[in-house]
């Protein structure tokens, strides 16, 4: 008869070799000795003591398995936050021989961001993207853009009816410019398509991407109504000598390859009140960044004293990214 007791008995396999060798192994015991061990070395990983193994060696091991459990950066403290992008240092140092400084700075308080476009003023120049590739760390290969600057003609103010792939002298007469990239939406249909939580928005308005957590199925791509979002086919290449070692967790660290990437208003520069890379090297001034809930902040003055406007504001998406004339 059989009984939960002895039901063990039936998992038997006589064709198995492990349980041949031995009269009392049944596969649970074999499984179990098993995880025990993998446990065993998981944790003499962890903390490093594997009896007899190269220190250094054993030193990355730990690093690799700390980064694989760490949780979704959300849901760390701010500790456990500085553990994980002092181990990323570490391993840049130790892998690359790269100097990094990576931040994970918190959202500043009393602070959400906003964003506003001066198509009156924009010329063309494409100084924004070139700053923005250097910044973030885009891949040059591809020539990945977060920004893209479209050149319209009069009247038109969708820029999927523009050309947004111009290369001749700027500006042209009787045209006009409008930049695009991720608008930080204030509800945000990109997040909510997410299916592992690995994008959302930030308590200053920021919307990130855990590129850690993230799976690369690229729905929230699909759920972005305004083209905001790049996805990173290959490893990302970038000269040496041009990478911008001061990163943030969040936004222009190292990405690999499979990973959804996208402007993060520079959250490396501006949650240390610094402006976006875009901003500062704007020769025209038509791009104006600040905190919306700082009625002193020139994007307020903005929002209250010229002509603005929203892409797709049918759609309740509320960009907090604004276009305005002068
Ligand atoms: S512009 Fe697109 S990617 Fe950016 S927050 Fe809005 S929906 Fe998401
Ligand atoms: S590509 Fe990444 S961030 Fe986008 S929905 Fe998939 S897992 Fe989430």
């Amino acid at each position: 008869m059989r009984t939960p007791d002895n039901d063990h008995e039936n998992d038997k396999d006589p064709s198995c070799p492990a349980e041949s060798l031995s009269g009392d192994s049944s596969r649970r015991a074999f499984l179990k000795n098993l995880s025990i061990g993998a446990a065993a070395a998981g944790a003499a990983l962890m903390t490093g003591c594997v009896p007899g193994a190269d220190a250094a060696a054993n030193g990355e091991m730990r690093l690799r398995w700390q980064e694989f459990f760490k949780k979704n950066y959300r849901l760390m403290t701010q500790e456990e936050k500085d553990a994980t992008v002092d181990r990323l240092e570490r391993l840049a140092a130790l892998n690359d021989d790269l100097d990094l400084q990576i931040g994970s700075e918190p959202p500043l308080p009393k602070v959400l961001y906003g964003y506003a476009f001066n198509i009156t003023r924009c010329e063309g120049f494409m100084e924004c993207v070139t700053a923005c590739i250097k910044e973030n760390n885009l891949d040059r290969k591809t020539h990945t853009q977060y920004i893209r600057i479209f050149e319209m003609e009069p009247g038109q103010l969708d820029p999927s009816t523009g050309d947004g792939k111009f290369f001749h002298e700027v500006p042209v007469d009787n045209k006009f410019y409008m930049g695009t990239q991720c608008f930080h939406c204030e509800n945000a249909p990109c997040t909510k398509a997410c299916p592992t939580k690995a994008t959302w928005k930030e308590p200053d308005g920021i919307v990130v991407v855990d590129y850690d957590w993230c799976i690369g199925c690229r729905y929230c791509q699909a759920a972005c109504p305004y083209f905001g979002r790049r996805f990173n086919w290959g490893k990302p290449e970038i000269p040496r000598d041009e990478i911008t070692t001061k990163q943030h967790y969040l936004g222009n660290r190292l990405r690999p390859v499979g990973k959804m990437e996208k402007c993060t208003f520079c959250i490396q520069r501006t949650r240390k009140g610094r402006l976006p890379a875009c901003v500062e090297a704007c020769p025209t001034g038509s791009r104006v960044f600040g905190n919306l809930l700082d009625p002193d902040s020139e994007i307020r003055y903005v929002l209250k004293h010229k002509k603005v406007f929203r892409m797709k504001e049918e759609l309740g998406t509320e960009p907090k990214f604004w276009y305005f004339i002068d």
